[in-house]
C-alpha cells in the first residue's frame, strides 16, 4: 500500500489507543479528557532496562563513581544512583508486579501511566518516568565531556539559537528559572528543531511530543552535598565539564 498524507495521524492514534490499553488492562484509570496525541520517539541511546526475568534493572553507570569530580562526586552518586535510582526502579517493578506492564518495556510503562487519573497511576508515573529520567541523565554526563558539539548537533543549536553560546546560556537560564524539583533539558521537536525545556518532577519530553537530547537533573538530592544551594554554579559547571554531546548527537541522529 502505498503512504498516505493521514498516516502519520492514524499512527499516533493507535499508539494512543495501545497505550489506554495497556493501561486498562494494568488495571490504571485514565482522564475522560484527551491529552494532545504524541509521537512515539524511540530512544535508542537509551539503555534497555529490561531484564531477562521482565523486571526492570537499575542501571550500570557508564564511569567510576568518582568519575565527574569535582562537578557530581561519589557521595552524590552514592545516593543519587545508588538510592534514589535504585528505589524508583524497585517501586515501579512493586506497581507493575502481576499486571499487563510487567515485562514491558519501560517507555511503554511509563507511556500507559501518563494521563492516570487515580493514585495508582500517578505513583506508577512518578517512579517509572524517574528511571527513565535518570537513565537519560547519566548517559547526559561525561568524564570528558563539556566543550562544544560538532557537525550536525552544532550546526542545528547553531541554526535554532543563533549560537552555543546562545544555547548554553538558555539551557542554563531554563534549567536553573525551574521553580522546585524537575529537569531542564535540550529537546527536538518532530520537524527536528531544538529548543530548550523543563519539565517538573518526573515529567518528561516524550509525553509531550518532544525527542530528549540531553537532560540535567535540577532536582536538589542531585547537586546539594556538592553545591548546596548554588544551582546556577552547578548548572554552569555541568555543562563546561560534563555534558556529553556525543550522546546528545546520537539522540538527534536517533
Ligand atoms: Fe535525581
Amino acid at each position: 500500500m502505498e503512504p498516505t498524507s493521514n498516516m502519520p495521524a492514524l499512527g499516533r492514534r493507535q499508539l494512543m489507543t495501545g497505550a489506554a490499553a495497556l493501561a486498562a488492562a494494568a488495571g490504571l484509570g485514565q482522564r475522560a479528557s484527551a491529552r494532545p496525541a504524541f509521537v512515539r520517539h524511540t530512544q535508542e541511546a537509551v539503555p534497555a532496562t529490561t531484564q531477562a526475568s521482565g523486571a526492570l534493572a537499575l542501571m550500570d553507570l557508564p564511569y567510576e563513581s568518582n568519575a565527574l569530580e569535582p562537578v557530581v562526586s561519589a557521595n552524590t552518586i552514592s545516593f543519587h544512583h545508588d538510592k534514589h535510582h535504585r528505589a524508583y526502579v524497585n517501586n515501579t517493578n512493586a506497581a507493575v508486579a502481576g499486571s499487563a506492564l510487567e515485562g514491558k518495556p519501560l517507555e511503554d510503562i511509563v507511556r500507559a501511566a501518563f494521563d492516570g487519573s487515580d493514585a495508582k497511576s500517578r505513583s506508577l508515573f512518578n517512579n517509572a518516568a524517574q528511571v527513565w529520567n535518570h537513565d537519560f541523565y547519566w548517559r547526559s554526563m561525561d568524564p570528558d565531556g563539556g566543550g562544544k558539539p560538532e557537525g550536525d548537533l552544532l550546526a542545528a543549536i547553531e541554526r535554532d539559537f543563533g549560537s552555543f553560546e546562545l544555547m548554553a546560556e538558555s539551557f542554563a537560564k531554563v534549567a536553573g528559572g525551574h521553580f522546585a524539583s524537575g529537569w531542564g533539558w535540550l529537546v527536538a521537536d518532530e520537524e527536528g528543531k531544538l529548543s530548550v525545556m523543563s519539565t517538573g518532577n518526573a515529567d518528561l519530553p516524550l509525553v509531550h511530543g518532544k525527542r530528549a537530547l540531553l537532560t540535567i537533573d535540577v532536582w536538589e538530592h542531585a547537586y546539594y552535598l556538592d553545591h548546596q544551594n548554588r544551582r546556577a554554579d552547578y548548572i554552569r559547571q555541568w555543562m563546561e565539564q560534563l555534558a556529553n554531546w556525543r550522546f546528545a548527537a546520537s539522540n538527534l541522529a536517533g
